[in-house]
């Protein structure tokens, strides 16, 4: 009974083994299970029809009923098959490219047909390309159905007869065998709760639905269930991770934690800092390991609260470690945290894929003797030959620029999995870190340090370019310095180059040595280039830095104030704050300054009245996943979000809540689901996974 939906989809009597390789490879269907829920993604009323006379547009399926009239097969460069129909109003004609053998013998002169498919426009006249038809009669027959399914195929699935049309028809068949045969993977006390439709049901409906009611339940019961597995699994993966890992246990508060506070930080926590330590604190000293993310806006000072964290694995006896995902960004870290912990007997050391070999033998050897208490450095440190003596924590910077894997890699640096701190570089939308980083526990700094004046930010067309320069040189005139950032993609890459080196031209001719200096990076310099010209922009003795987008991450210096974003509007949202985070770091007013041409496209202005309005990089976040969807965002790609097939993380936010919270409630009773009543539960995760112990998942 259980297998019935993993039967292999060749089982079906119209499927051959090449319609069922097709399916595989186009839309991974594999057994009935699957084309079950490759859901349809529109219906069309069975019962309306459009009249030849009123096609008005390309881009929505029709049906349209008609007699034949005339058949012709044009021959040239291919041969064409053209059925000309004819309704009360009009004539139309159907064009087939291939299979017109067959095609031409389907249609017969003086019999109606039912014609379904988009219309498309060829010289200035509609027709229909490769439509889907069958005759009245036939159709009068098989419309059981008000609704009729329309599925996503492709181009090579229609040339091989897996048209939508056939889909419905393998779903219905596959319906009409799965009678009794689907089982529930939902307990009774959850649908009856919920009110929800049996799975059984909803697949049925979801497919072809009675009226628009069944339709809406079927959606529901069917998001409802996608929704509440994910986040199931998060919750056991969690629990598993709790409760397999053993953590170490830091239960002190030592010296070097208290003497760093108390003597050496330079200015006082914000409020969200210091009770964001603290509940970093607490969980390393439950004795489960440690698996937490950490979020704040731009500059809220989350490396900080790093460190803090370092020091008290260091005052436990561990070392501890930090990532970052790029040398420029590594070396940063390095720098202040040296900075911070100058007057410390603390050993930092910076490993990146650009040390030396000599330095690296000596530093690895001293790294498992333990004589390195931090290691800072890039992806370097997840080699193998890596080793600790005894790591106890490992942070990872800028997640979004990191994978799963490296994640796990970390946990492998010791004998017990060392406590893992996950930072990241922009906020997330809290649907999206639910999903996302769902197995982890979260931790949000919601607060800049005091003293921070609001960035004020301001859009500027192309041909304001006086005013901006008078405001350049005011800013520098007072001490400050400026950036000015140009996109560099790589489709455009030569353009956007030549776009860059034009601007960094005329700041020169307007900014001319010896007064000003100005430097120049982008991502054809050598790395050595790079970091000389980043430095002297560092040292302040440089007043303007030209950049591609090489500096959107971390870059931190407190004078710089102002930024100038060129072609702001080829920019994501995400980006842009990132890009504005770097000013605004110290204690004067910044600024940033969009520059865009004169017209721009609706959502590109959107994005950027949505920058001039709010400097909330939570707000920033919620938009930008309003307007692009899951799928763009970073850190997406290796979370469950992108395969789901129903749900919608952005429409179906308050369900998405829900199903978090029944999760956490059902595994805090039964981590195991060993009750009775979660049976169907434990089942359909193993059976999921394809094991059948099910604590294996992870
Ligand atoms: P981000 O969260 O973007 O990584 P950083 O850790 O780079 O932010 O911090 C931004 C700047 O703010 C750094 O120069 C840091 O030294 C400073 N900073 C951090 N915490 C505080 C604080 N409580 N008060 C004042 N400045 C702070
Ligand atoms: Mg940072």
């Amino acid at each position: 009974m259980r297998d019935f939906l993993n039967t292999p989809i060749e089982l079906l009597n119209s499927i051959t083994e090449k319609k069922a390789n097709i399916l595989k490879k186009e839309i991974n269907v594999s057994t009935f299970g699957d084309m079950l829920e490759h859901f349809p993604f529109r219906y069309i009323d069975k019962s309306k029809f459009t009249k030849i006379k009123d096609i008005a547009n390309e881009d929505t399926y029709i049906q349209v009923i008609g007699r034949v009239i005339k058949k012709d097969i044009v021959k040239g460069k291919g041969q064409r098959l053209i059925i000309t129909i004819k309704d009360d109003t009009a004539t139309i004609d159907l064009v087939f490219f291939q299979g017109l053998k067959w095609i031409n013998e389907s249609f017969a002169i003086g019999i109606d047909y039912v014609i379904f498919g988009k219309p498309t426009i060829f010289n200035g006249i509609f027709n229909f390309a490769h439509p889907e038809f069958e005759t009245l009669l036939a159709h009068r027959h098989t419309s059981i159905e008000t609704f009729f399914p329309i599925y996503n195929t492709t181009e090579r699935m229609k040339n091989a007869f897996l048209s939508s049309k056939n889909l419905a028809k393998y779903t219905q068949e596959i319906l009409s065998l799965a009678v009794n045969r689907i089982e529930e993977n939902l307990p009774e006390y959850i649908t009856k709760h919920y009110n929800l439709f049996t799975r059984e049901r909803a697949l049925r409906e979801i497919h072809f639905p009675k009226n628009d009611q069944t339709l809406a339940k079927a959606k529901i019961r069917l998001k409802f269930e996608e929704l509440f597995f994910m986040q199931l699994e998060n919750q056991v993966k969690k629990h598993i991770n709790r409760s397999k890992n053993k953590g170490f246990i830091f239960s002190i508060v030592g010296e070097n934690f208290t003497n760093f506070y108390k003597n050496h930080l330079p200015f006082t926590l914000t409020n969200a800092q210091q009770r964001v330590v603290k509940e970093i604190r607490n969980d390393m000293r439950t004795g489960s390991q440690m698996n937490r993310l950490l979020q704040g806006d731009v500059g809220s000072g989350k490396t900080l609260v790093g460190l803090l964290c370092m020091l008290i694995a260091i005052d436990n006896g561990f070392q501890a470690s930090i990532i970052a995902p790029t040398e420029i960004l590594a070396q940063q870290h390095f720098n202040s945290i040296k900075n911070f912990l100058k007057n410390m007997p603390i050993n930092v050391c910076l490993l990146t894929g650009s040390s030396k070999q000599k330095d690296r033998k000596i530093l690895l050897s001293a790294l498992s003797e333990g004589e390195i208490h931090i290691l800072v450095g890039t992806h370097a440190i997840l080699e193998n030959n890596v080793v600790f003596k005894n790591l106890g924590l490992a942070i990872i910077d800028e997640q979004h620029r990191f994978g799963v894997e490296q994640r796990s890699k970390m946990w492998s640096k010791n004998h017990i999995p060392p406590h893992i701190l996950v930072m990241t570089a922009t906020p997330i939308p809290r649907t999206l870190a639910m999903s996302v980083y769902g197995d982890l526990d979260c931790s949000v700094i919601d607060e800049l340090p005091k003293g921070r004046k609001p960035i004020k930010t301001l859009h500027l067309f192309d041909r304001d370019i006086l005013t901006l320069f008078n405001f350049i040189r005011k800013q520098i005139d007072i001490g400050r310095q400026i950036y000015v950032v140009y996109p560099l993609i790589k489709e455009s890459e030569k353009m956007d180059l030549k776009d860059l080196m034009d601007g960094y031209e005329s700041i020169v001719r307007e900014f001319p040595l010896p007064k000003y200096q100005i430097s120049i990076v982008h991502g054809q310099m050598k790395a050595e280039d790079k970091d000389y010209e980043m430095q002297r922009f560092k040292e302040g003795i440089t007043n303007i830095m030209v950049a591609t987008t090489v500096i959107e991450v971390g870059v931190d210096v407190p004078n710089a104030t102002v930024m100038i974003i060129e072609n702001a509007e080829r920019f994501g949202l995400a980006q842009l704050h990132q890009l504005r985070g770097r000013v605004g770091r110290g204690q004067e007013q910044s600024y940033c300054i969009l520059r865009t041409k004169d017209d721009i496209s609706q959502e590109g202005l959107f994005r950027i009245n949505t920058m001039c309005s709010t400097n909330n990089g939570f707000e920033i976040a919620q938009a930008d996943l309003q307007l692009r969807g899951p799928g763009n965002i970073a850190g997406t790609q290796q979370s469950g979000v992108l395969d789901l097939k129903i749900a919608d993380i952005v429409q179906d936010e308050l369900m998405m809540t829900q199903t978090k919270e029944l999760a956490v409630q059902i595994i805090s009773h039964d981590p195991l689901l060993n009750a009775r009543e979660n049976k169907p539960l434990r089942d359909y995760l193993a059976s999921k996974h394809k094991t059948a112990d099910f604590s294996q998942i992870s």
